[in-house]
């Protein structure tokens, strides 16, 4: 049985979607920002918390897991800046319980969720994994932390884990039933999407000054089946004892602007959008694309759904919740 901890969550529940058709599947969330009708019905679903170490011995001491993929963090940039002992709390803290108990059940796989913030302003166009991390907010701090614990933890204790770092994941699942749904919404797909569909009066763009071609951000979208996808494929590669420890960006390789963004949500949407221009957001950096050759190479993943696609699915989402 896998244990998915987070699973109700956006990128969570994706993944159990897949999961469920290949393994038994057991789901702690504490519905913080999850919900429970996100969880395919054909998971166990447990409402409990990470950072409890009762609600965890409840758990494993009930169900045989034999590995465990975590996708219960916050990971908003601005929220850490303002609120860092929350991150350090949640992301790190609980983070170590969790891996406690797992010891203590001798359970050895683990799959984490990691975040391309743990690159800072990287010094290069197309980050590697190698590229080194220097995070400017505490949301990629507390991410590089748990990677350091698992480094320490694989040498001391033998746990073997799969870090996984996500660029921007977006878009929605095919059945249109699940997606993405934040409150409050941050992130530039889903606003684009409100907007459009008459739920924002407008659209602020944050910055449009920044060194590259058009002014505005770039970022590498990656659709989060996409990501569920590369998920299945690292925990197999700790099953079958492939991999002891890795560490794999996940994007698509291609960048684009807030203003590209835009623009392809208009054209898949057939509106338009009412965009002003406003302050750079604290903690963007202007660039922040993967590459994923590594994960390609070993594992033979590769995103297979572009930005079109990511936008079309969030939007059929989006018209019927
Ligand atoms: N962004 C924007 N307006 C918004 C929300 C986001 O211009 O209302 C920009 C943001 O500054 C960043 C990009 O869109 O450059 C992606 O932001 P998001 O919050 O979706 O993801 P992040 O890159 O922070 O993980």
């Amino acid at each position: 049985m896998i244990l998915v901890v987070g699973g109700a969550g956006y990128i969570g529940s994706h993944l159990v979607k897949e999961l469920v058709e290949k393994q038994e599947v057991v789901v702690l969330d504490n519905l913080s920002t999850g919900f429970k009708d996100s969880v395919d019905s054909r998971a166990v679903f447990i409402l409990g918390d990470l950072g409890d170490e009762e609600d965890l011995e409840a758990v494993f001491s009930a169900y045989p897991i034999k590995a465990v993929m975590h996708f219960a963090a916050n990971s908003l940039v601005g929220e850490s800046v303002k609120d860092p002992l929350k991150y350090y709390q949640n992301n790190v803290a609980a983070t170590l319980t969790l891996l406690k108990v797992m010891l203590k059940y001798n359970v050895k796989n683990f799959i984490f969720s990691s975040t391309a913030a743990t690159y800072g302003i990287p010094s290069v166009d197309i980050i590697e994994e190698n590229t080194p991390t220097n995070p400017i907010n505490p949301y990629g701090e507390s991410k590089l932390m748990v990677e350091r614990i698992l480094e320490n933890f694989s040498s001391a204790y033998g746990l073997n884990y799969v870090v996984l770092r996500y660029f921007n994941a977006a878009g929605a699942h095919v059945s249109g039933k699940i997606g993405e749904k934040h409150d409050p919404e941050t992130h530039l797909i889903p606003i684009i999407l409100q907007h459009l569909l008459g739920q924002r009066d407008q659209i602020s763009v944050f910055g449009d000054d920044y060194d590259t071609p058009d002014g505005t951000c770039i970022r590498d979208y990656i659709h989060v089946t996409d990501l569920a996808e590369a998920h299945i494929l690292a925990l197999t590669s700790l099953l079958d004892g492939k991999n002891k420890t890795a560490t794999y960006n996940l994007g698509n390789g291609q960048g684009y602007s807030v203003k590209e963004v835009i623009d392809m949500c208009e054209k898949v949407t057939g509106k338009n959008a009412n965009v002003v221009i406003s302050e750079r957001r604290p903690g963007d950096p202007a660039r922040l694309v993967a590459s994923s050759e590594r994960i390609n190479k070993e594992l033979g993943w590769k995103a297979r759904r572009n930005l079109k696609e990511i936008i079309k699915t969030a939007w059929e989402f989006h018209k019927h919740n």
